[in-house]
């Protein structure tokens, strides 16, 4: 089995094996959400490829090739990834790579590009489209993006995709032990929270802060309803103003307690919450069981998605934190 080391995607893993015994293939795209594992094995599959003797379980981590990957050095192996300021990868960026391709790898049989495709724009993925198609034949590009809807169909259509699947809550229990993650409530909270991303998972979980800011968030979420409009603008901006650099993963702790109000309002399983320690308190902001409840959580919800799409991109910071406050009040006032 390969990757024996790596934890779930048996799917995968079959897939890969397959096509490196095959010969490989040329253009891969690693699809599924930040914190999946992508570049775990993307990387993975890179350094077997750059192997000088890659056995049934992947690299053998001890050849030349294998050190100067691990050390991040290996100079066959090349990545193309957003850098600081830069809304897309810039076109010219782009242009570079293909160019290199023609150059013969340094020290083995294949060169190896990894590219994040999705800040790839349309001009990008363009760019990039010849030399997808006709590769020199020791080229192999690894494409890295939470899914295929940004990718343009002609790009798309030259790439062998390998979806990463969710993990289930015991492979998470896994990983995070073996990282050295104790059990306890953080642990099951984190599993539970982390919704199927182990890297999601292991981030929170190094994150000292976290405890405090989902305590500090949940609070604040809690008292939102009985807010006053005119204290919301002011204090309650200034929670955000505050935590700016957080203020993402606020708006995903937000999104986990009102889907728990939306499995509440739903009767559903208890033991399917997210946030179960504070059930009592998600419970009384649940006023009616009934169908309109559900429609202003969900509402709640698709304003705090919304507020999430607004933050990557160039929306003033005011204008977003006022409206999401004000939707969350109508929603959760009404709910
Ligand atoms: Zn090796």
């Amino acid at each position: 089995m390969l990757f024996p080391h790596l934890t779930g995607q048996e799917v995968l893993k079959r897939r890969l094996a397959a096509a490196a015994e095959a010969g490989t293939g040329h253009a891969y795209l690693f699809s599924g959400a930040a914190g999946s594992g992508r570049h775990v094995f993307a990387k993975a599959y890179a350094q077997m490829l750059l192997c000088e003797n890659p056995g049934e379980e992947g690299a053998c981590g001890q050849c030349d090739a294998c050190r100067h990957f691990v050390h991040g050095i290996h100079p066959d192996f090349k990545s193309l990834e957003l850098v600081e300021k830069e809304k897309n990868i810039k076109v010219e960026r782009v242009r570079q790579l293909c160019s290199d391709l023609s150059m013969q790898p340094q020290i083995g049989t294949r060169k190896i590009y990894l590219i994040d495709a999705d800040n790839l724009n349309e001009q990008g993925q363009n760019a990039l489209l010849k030399s997808l198609e006709e590769p020199p034949a020791y080229v192999v590009f690894i494409l890295i993006a939470s899914g295929t809807h940004k990718l343009l169909p002609t790009v798309l259509s030259r790439l062998t995709n390998l979806a990463l699947q969710r993990y289930s809550n015991e492979q998470l229990e896994q990983i995070l032990t073996e990282a050295g993650y104790l059990e306890g409530d953080k642990l099951n909270f984190l599993i539970r929270y982390a919704n199927g991303l182990p890297g999601r998972a292991l981030d929170l979980a190094a994150n000292e802060q976290f405890g405090k800011l989902r305590q500090e968030t949940a609070d604040f979420y809690l008292s939102i309803a009985a807010n006053s409009r005119l204290n919301l603008l002011s204090e309650g901006f200034s929670f955000f103003d505050e935590r700016r650099d957080s203020c993402r993963l606020i708006l995903s702790i937000m999104s986990s307690m009102i889907r728990d109000q939306l499995l509440l309002a739903s009767q559903a399983d208890e033991s399917l919450m997210v946030n179960q320690d504070l059930a009592q308190q998600l419970k009384r902001t649940v006023a009616e069981h009934g169908v309109e409840s559900r429609t202003h959580l969900w509402r709640g919800y698709d304003a705090l998605r919304e507020a999430d799409r607004a933050f990557s991109l160039n929306v003033s910071f005011e204008v977003l934190v006022c409206q999401l406050l004000l939707s969350l009040r109508k929603e959760l006032a009404n709910a």
